[in-house]
């Protein structure tokens, strides 16, 4: 007899492009499609996934299979389909796609099993059991309590697991999967202003279909109110419901919103363990979970009945992944709603050039919210043109005022630099030395308590001497500014001011960062100091001045993206100014008080501004009117990327316009020189067929060196 299954083809969970066929013995089921399967590979045994069967023209000798974990597909066939359109899409290798989508803890070899906690359920049976008290008593809890009951419930109340396996064993109680905890609706709700109640409206009409829209609301104009009106419409029907946000740490607050008005919703982040991660994956594809907020790798969770997906802050650079599969999960999102055919909500006060201009051509629905939920107004800008003026600390003496205005209205300051550590630079004043990273080639930050050197590049550290390495003279200085010097000035100004500093070093404890956040809503007068940590989504009610210490470096970057980068970091901070009865000022230092681009932001808008930019980016032929890819190379070597960079050039005609090779903005980081080539085509068919030539092509140089890597980056985020 012959089997059903001779062979099948799997993919590895590694970067590699080629499939592996393998033959199934006659012992084992033949696996489906998209099954885990254990195979020999070199020494080692991997799971891997099946991806075809009885595959033609294999090899005569095939190794076995050692083992099929799974029946069906593990993925889902729609999520199935989805990886399949991601390893084209991005041009990655398969297995690892697979890989990147399955948890952790399921490419160990393990079943998947759903871990319910210990449950008993009250059977039909009569109980006659008088003479022994204890039992009864056990019965009579469980009817009074319902007749389920957890384990744990049942040893609180004094029962042991003596008694209940007694009364198991008399077939009394079963034991039971627990219910889903009921999702119950928060019995009072804000009633919506007009514009809410129109965009409602009009989202409303098509839960059923792919219908895409940008909620593009002004910041705290309710945009979240949005999301929970629609949520509570699709869960209504019984679907579930995807929620990205940029990151759960940073804003506890907005989960907290969707439990106290859902009662449930359960959370994917990057703080849990293998096996929770898994079990919410598990559960999300049983259907039992029926909101679920998570980060970018959410968008990668298989779902039983997915009826909506929202993305929050869409324009969010923490969408983008940025290394191995660089997907972004707002486009997979895109991709995802569609193959769904379902509703698909993308939100923020600064949306992405690329979702405008999909809005703008009728591709996306476009919604607006133009005005503060519950009457707040907008604050108002200011430039502080800082030309010949001397900063103490990076605060003029005009902005020193202002802070002492606010703070003695009894409002809180939030000021503004994305720069932590205390300086930017430490160098010798006799002969111009300058503490740079010997791996990176870049300046190395200072940072006080402790003092060290950091390389905000490749994390090394160092002790700051205090002569100068060069000349040997003593004291080297600090310029510029950072967090920590602006932090310090400030508290030597306004010495009985409580002052927090937000930023990457003072947040690593999540228990102390939400204590910080708590104290500051709390309201008191206060000094906030933070980088672009503050500017995400947080509601502090009595913030009524923002000030920005210095918006012209991102203007001024080599990156194509950084003025919308920049844009949308000064949008979101000066949102964070006059969210309740006070109104908001934002003051803006900057040395180009004359700078167009800042300019029309302030004065215009952010959409005014966007327009603008976009109009610049299509005279330039960049995306999103052309679509880019990136192919970086890398290595210790100085020649090698730069040689490997070419060879791949000269293969490439006509798809695209190739720009480079040339170094990476910055050009060595962790002692690995970075040269990239950078590609544009007219349209995503010709960058696809590009894309496989060049594909086909570095297949053609193996073997490649070893002390080479490259990567491909389909849609670049940023190209540095
Ligand atoms: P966004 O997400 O657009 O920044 P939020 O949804 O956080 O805005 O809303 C800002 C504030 O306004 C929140 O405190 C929210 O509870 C409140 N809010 C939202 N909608 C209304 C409404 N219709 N009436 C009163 N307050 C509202
Ligand atoms: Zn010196
Ligand atoms: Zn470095």
């Amino acid at each position: 007899m012959t089997h059903a299954t001779e062979t099948v083809r799997v993919a590895i969970p590694r970067p590699l492009h080629a499939l592996f066929d393998y033959s199934v013995p006659d012992a084992l089921a033949g696996p489906v499609v998209g099954a885990r399967v254990i195979v020999p590979f070199g020494r080692q045994r991997l799971t891997a996934i099946c991806v075809g069967q009885n595959p033609t023209d294999v090899h005569p000798r095939l190794k076995p299979i050692s083992a099929v974990l799974d029946s069906e597909n593990a993925f889902g066939n729609e999520l199935y389909e989805l990886a399949l359109w991601l390893a084209e899409y991005y041009h990655h290798p398969l297995g690892e796609v697979l890989g990147t989508i399955l948890p952790v803890a399921a490419r160990r070899e393990a079943k998947f099993i759903i871990h319910h906690p210990e449950t008993w359920q009250r059977t039909e049976k009569p109980a006659d059991i008088t003479r022994a008290p204890k039992q009864q008593a056990l019965i009579d809890y469980i009817e009074a309590e319902g007749g389920v009951l957890e384990a744990a419930q049942l040893r609180a109340a004094g029962f042991t697991r003596t008694i209940i396996r007694a009364v198991a064993g008399k077939g009394l109680i079963v034991a039971t999967e627990p219910a889903p905890a009921l999702e119950q609706l928060a019995t009072t709700q804000p009633v919506l202003n007009s514009e809410q109640t129109q965009v409602v409206a009009a989202l409303i009409q098509h839960l059923d279909g792919f219908a895409p829209s940008l909620l593009d609301g002004i910041t705290g104009s309710g945009k979240t109110e949005i999301y929970l009106r629609l949520i509570e419409r699709v869960r209504a029907q019984g679907r579930q419901v995807l929620v990205l946000v940029p990151e759960i740490a940073l804003t506890p607050q907005t989960v907290a919103r969707f439990r106290d008005r859902f009662g449930v919703a359960e959370v994917l982040h990057s703080n849990l363990t293998d096996n929770q991660r898994l079990q919410t994956w598990l559960k999300c594809k049983r259907g039992d979970i029926g909101i679920l907020i998570g980060t970018r790798s959410a968008i990668l969770t298989p779902f039983a009945n997915l009826g909506l997906i929202v993305v929050d802050e869409e324009h969010d650079s923490s969408f983008k992944q940025t290394d191995g599969l660089r997907y972004s999960a707002r486009d997979v999102a895109v991709k995802r709603a569609q193959n769904l055919n379902i509703p698909l909500l993308l939100g923020s006060a600064t949306p992405s050039l690329e979702s405008l201009l999909n809005a703008h051509n009728g591709r996306y629905r476009h919604l607006k919210l133009t005005k503060r939920a519950g009457g707040a107004e907008l604050p108002s800008f200011h430039l502080l043109d800082i030309r010949g003026h001397r900063l103490t600390d990076g605060l003029s003496a005009p902005l020193q005022q202002i802070i002492g205005k606010h703070l003695k209205a009894g409002s809180q300051v939030l000021v503004f630099l994305n720069r932590r550590g205390y300086a930017p630079s430490y160098l010798c004043p006799q002969c111009g030395w300058r503490a740079t990273c010997p791996l990176c080639d870049m300046p190395m930050t200072l940072h006080k308590t402790p003092a060290a050197l950091i390389c905000h590049h490749c994390a090394r550290r160092e002790f700051p001497p205090s002569v100068c390495t060069a000349c040997g003279k003593p004291s080297p200085i600090a310029i510029g500014i950072g967090t920590q010097r602006a932090a310090e000035g400030l508290s030597l100004l306004f010495p009985d001011m409580p002052l927090y500093r937000i930023d990457r070093d003072t947040t690593r404890s999540q228990r102390r960062m939400e204590e910080q956040f708590m104290a500051i809503r709390q309201g008191h007068p206060a000094i906030l100091v933070g980088t672009q940590m503050l500017a995400k989504g947080h509601h502090f009610p009595n913030v009524t001045l923002v000030a920005v210490l210095n918006a012209d470096g991102g203007f001024c970057s080599a990156d194509f993206r950084a003025p919308e980068r920049i844009a949308q970091l000064i949008i979101q901070v000066a949102g964070r100014a006059g969210r309740a009865e006070r109104p908001g000022e934002v003051w803006i230092q900057t040395y180009q008080p004359e700078n167009p681009l800042l300019l029309s932001l302030i004065t215009q808008g952010y959409e005014s501004f966007a327009f603008s930019e976009l109009a610049s980016r299509k005279r330039a032929g960049l995306p999103p009117y052309r679509p880019m890819a990136m192919l970086r190379a890398e290595s210790r070597d100085t020649a090698l990327p730069m040689a490997f960079l070419s060879d791949i050039r000269s293969a490439l005609s006509g798809e695209f316009e190739v720009l480079g090779p040339a170094p990476a903005p910055i050009q060595r980081i962790n002692d690995r020189n970075r040269f990239q080539l950078l590609m544009l085509a007219d349209d995503r068919r010709m960058l696809h067929r590009g894309l496989h030539r060049l594909q086909e092509k570095i297949a053609s140089e193996k073997p490649l060196p070893t002390n080479l890597r490259y990567s491909l980056d389909v849609d670049p985020y940023d190209t540095f």
